[in-house]
């Protein structure tokens, strides 16, 4: 048998725990330089063949061990060229730059110093051996002996190079890109100044001679040159409109603004064709809207200049109008606005609906000269819809007139966010499609409403609402006064606030029914709450109320209600 220092347990336990190293080698003639000769030279071969540079370092960054690939890095054919190096060294062999060494040398140190990892950390570029500059990313993590002491580093390095090839490409791309959009901006803002220059010389001239000239003959050919003057002008504006939406990020930014004014200001803009046509302008503002909105003003005025713009264009007899609504609800103190912007004029066949949209489409050619325009009005419509998330549909049959119908999303201000606390509602059950206020001209008598609302605001809002829509509104304000005036078929509808002063809505609504108890008709009574509470619906609904709304009742909520009950009932 070998010498050995070792005890033959220990021998014993290695062969065991390395008999997959060591195979079926005779126990008797092994000794334990042997086997560990066996071991070190089995993880050699695994961290050899391992990906990427693997190295380690003892505490004063002088090189021990590295694998295959850090070999060839350097050309080196045995792991004894590596084993002795410092950076120095190294850098000499390598071709490294200074700043490489230093850069090296310092994250290591570091690393040995403080005992922490350093990871992920890019390095400057250095040569492979075979000529390729390399980026490396490498992570340096300290080595410990039993007592807890570093004494070295191991590091791993990953060959990052195709992925900076790519991002420096990339960064190119985007600055040639930069480049040509910048060209192209100045491009277009050069032609734009000197084509309008010359233009509005030919406008201002044209205009000038129409008052100036005399003769007739020589008035209608100044005039038609002033038109076809302002048309080139009209059509250029839009072409440059449609670059700049195409090549900006069409930030729009919101603002508070009034919807009826900007109403208003679009109604004068449109009255001079509007008379010159003989055509009847109507604005419906639903009462229940805010006047004082926050949102993308700009964008509305534009999408609604331009399809009002066609409807007067596109109308030759009748009426354009124009419907504001609040359409529902939203999350977050917004609404969602519903205007509808709808003509006489003489429609758009219905396969042709879609494409109205796109670009420089125009049902009727340019060149059959009837209508004047460039076929992007609809086009800059969607494009700023787009940028304010709101959406558009268009029915219309030929010869029929066409509606526009908007959905466009706004944000109440702060004073409506205190007084108005939530939106939500329940569903009130489909029964009906009809208009409601229709529905009560066609009673005998006005539908009659008990609001018990102590809140004053509230009460003269929700009063003034209902009786708009043609309801006789009595208020108690609080539910004694409820119960006070409250007699079985004296109401057809209570509006019952929750949170009254006193005894709250829901103890009212017991002793109502209770009230009403062998009374032929029952009551619908409507809870109103300012909170949300889905919990509390099931409590509302046993305590007899039928439905709960969230305050405040909009105008489209009361309709559809009143439209619920009465319809099939009067
Ligand atoms: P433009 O009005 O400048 O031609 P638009 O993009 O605004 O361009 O409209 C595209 C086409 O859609 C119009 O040329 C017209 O044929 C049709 N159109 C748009 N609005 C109406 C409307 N209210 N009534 C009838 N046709 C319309």
């Amino acid at each position: 048998m070998e010498a050995t220092n070792l005890p033959s347990q220990f021998i014993d336990a290695l062969m065991h725990q390395y008999q997959h190293i060591l195979g079926d080698q005779d126990r008797e003639h092994i000794s334990s330089d042997k086997i560990v000769e066996h071991i070190v030279s089995y993880y050699e071969d695994i961290i050899s063949c391992m990906p990427g540079n693997v190295y380690w370092l003892d505490k004063n960054c002088i090189g021990i061990g590295c694998n295959k690939n850090v070999l060839d890095m350097f050309g080196f054919t045995s792991l004894d060229e590596f084993k002795g190096l410092n950076f120095e060294n190294m850098g000499k062999v390598g071709d490294w730059t200074p700043e490489a060494i230093a850069a090296f040398k310092r994250d290591t140190m570091e690393v040995v110093k403080t005992g922490i990892p350093k990871l992920n950390i890019e390095e400057p570029p250095i040569p492979h051996h075979d000529g390729r500059m390399i980026y490396f990313l490498t992570s340096r993590v300290p080595l410990f002996d039993h007592t807890g002491n570093v004494i070295g580093v191991v590091g791993i390095s990953f060959d990052i190079t195709e992925l900076k090839t790519t991002q420096a490409a990339l960064k190119q791309a985007k600055e040639q890109a930069e480049a040509i959009s910048l060209a192209k901006s100045e491009f277009v803002a050069n032609m734009s100044h000197d084509v309008k220059t010359p233009l509005s010389g030919i406008i201002g001239l044209a205009e000038l001679l129409t008052f100036q000239l005399k003769d007739k003959q020589n008035i209608e050919f100044a005039n038609t040159l002033l038109n076809s003057g302002r048309q080139l002008l009209h059509f250029f504006d839009n072409c440059l409109e449609v670059f700049n939406l195409e090549s900006g990020d069409m930030d729009i930014e919101t603002e508070p603004f009034n919807l009826k004014m900007l109403l208003e200001s679009i109604r004068e803009l449109f009255q001079p064709a509007i008379k010159t046509k003989g055509l009847a302008f109507n604005i419906v503002y639903d009462n229940e809207l805010p006047h004082d909105l926050i949102g993308h003003r700009a964008g509305i005025y534009r999408i609604l200049l331009n399809l009002i713009g066609n409807a007067v264009k596109f109308t030759h007899a009748g009426s354009i109008v124009i419907h504001v609504d609040l359409e529902k609800p939203l999350a977050d103190n917004k609404i969602l606005i519903r205007f509808r912007v709808v003509d006489t004029g003489i429609g758009i066949p219905k396969n042709k609906q879609k494409i109205i949209f796109e670009r420089f489409t125009r049902l009727t050619p340019s060149y059959k000269g009837i209508y004047d325009g460039s076929g992007i009005g609809l086009y800059i419509v969607q494009r700023f819809l787009n940028a304010i998330h709101g959406s558009i549909e268009v029915e219309s049959e030929e010869g029929h007139g066409s509606t526009f119908t908007l959905h466009i999303p706004v944000e109440l201000t702060q004073t409506q966010k205190q007084s108005e606390p939530s939106y939500m509602q329940t569903a009130i059950p489909a029964q009906s499609q009809n208009n409601a206020e229709k529905i009560m001209q066609a009673t005998e008598r006005a539908v009659k409403i008990l609001l018990v609302e102590d809140n004053l605001t509230a009460q003269l809002m929700q009063s003034s609402l209902l009786t708009s829509m043609n309801c006789q509104v009595e208020v108690a304000d609080c539910g004694e006064k409820a119960l006070e005036v409250f007699e079985p078929g004296k109401y057809d509808l209570i509006f019952m606030d929750i949170g009254l002063p006193g005894m709250q809505g829901d103890a009212v609504a017991k002793i109502l029914r209770k009230m009403e108890h062998g009374s032929p008709t029952r009551i619908p009574i409507i809870a109103l709450t300012a909170h949300i509470n889905e919990n509390m619906n099931k409590h509302y609904l046993a305590s007899g109320m039928d439905m709960i709304f969230h305050k405040p009742l909009f105008r489209e909520q009361a309709k559809q209600l009143l439209d619920y009950y009465f319809y099939s009932t009067k």
